[in-house]
């Protein structure tokens, strides 16, 4: 059943566990998303980008999720930018928007933070925000020092804008990483003792599975999937092509006889082989597993 975001992740810290939140776009990511979930008996957290459709998503999002009512999963607005953004997914039906400010002043933050934070709670919407900056992978080493949270800021700003749940920045970025991901476990750990509200990772991909175990088990309740679920799916994707092609070894003679797939199929297939079996192994790596 579609839940607003927090209680699925007051429920993750409780347990002390995370939900996976994996980026959908299309028809079969979110197919995918589900049947991940299902088979792992696990709630899950939809994460769609403004470029990625905030209504036909997230449409596809919810007539997905009717047909899997035992799954308790939130939709949420991944780094929601202009105003009309997030209100258009509050129209839309989402049950959690994030609020990106965090290229702003800690000022500018926490004015503009509140101001969702007042207008989704009306309608019992959740609200993530960042403070301190996760920034890209190709300028890791450039930006990574200079973004990381501050303890003392982030107090003040979950008791100024009343936000459900905190993006903190601990030494992960977005995309792929330029040099070695380095996490900073120790503010993790002050973080998660100071707020009493879930914390979010961003910046999932990439980062290893032993850092984000980690992380996990020190204090976060949502981690964000993006670059290594688009790219287990091209991957398998290049094999269902290589198939057709004649140029791949097939595992067996069904798959050989299966060469002239109809593109619906082939696209489900390869989501499926590619970008489900990666979210599963994050699901069972974030001991969501079972948790439903
Ligand atoms: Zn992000």
């Amino acid at each position: 059943m579609l839940e607003p975001m927090r209680d699925l992740l007051i429920e993750a810290k409780r347990g002390g566990y995370a939900v996976a939140a994996p980026n959908v776009w299309n028809k079969e990511s979110v197919k995918a998303a589900f049947n991940a979930a299902e088979e792992l008996g696990a709630p899950i957290i939809l994460d769609v980008g403004y470029a990625m459709g905030i209504e036909e998503t997230g449409e596809i999002a919810r007539f997905v999720g009717a047909r899997h009512p035992r799954i308790p999963w939130a939709l949420n607005l991944d780094h929601g930018g202009p105003f009309e953004h997030i209100i258009r997914a509050i129209r839309a039906g989402y049950s959690s928007v994030m609020v990106d400010r965090s290229q702003l002043p800690f000022e500018d933050n926490a004015v503009q933070t509140a101001e969702i934070v007042r207008i989704a709670h009306a309608v019992g919407v959740t609200v993530e925000a960042e403070l301190g900056h996760v920034g890209q992978g190709v300028e890791y080493e450039k930006t990574r020092d200079a973004g990381l949270t501050h303890p003392e800021e982030a107090e003040a700003f979950v008791e100024r804008t009343g936000v459900d749940c905190l993006a903190v920045a601990v030494g992960t970025s977005h995309g792929a990483y330029k040099g070695t991901p380095h996490l900073e476990f120790d503010l993790l750990e002050t973080l998660s003792g100071m707020l009493e509200i879930p914390l979010v990772l961003h910046g999932g991909s990439g980062t290893g599975d032993d850092n984000l175990h980690r992380a996990v088990k020190t204090g976060i309740q949502k981690v964000n999937l993006y670059t290594e679920l688009g790219e287990a799916w091209f991957e398998a994707l290049e094999h269902e092509f290589a198939v057709r092609a004649g140029t791949a070894e097939v595992a067996s003679a069904d798959e050989f006889t299966n060469v002239k797939k109809k593109p619906a199929q082939l696209m489900e297939d390869s989501c499926r082989d590619g970008y489900q079996k990666k979210l599963m192994h994050y699901i069972e790596l974030f001991d969501s597993a079972g948790r439903i």
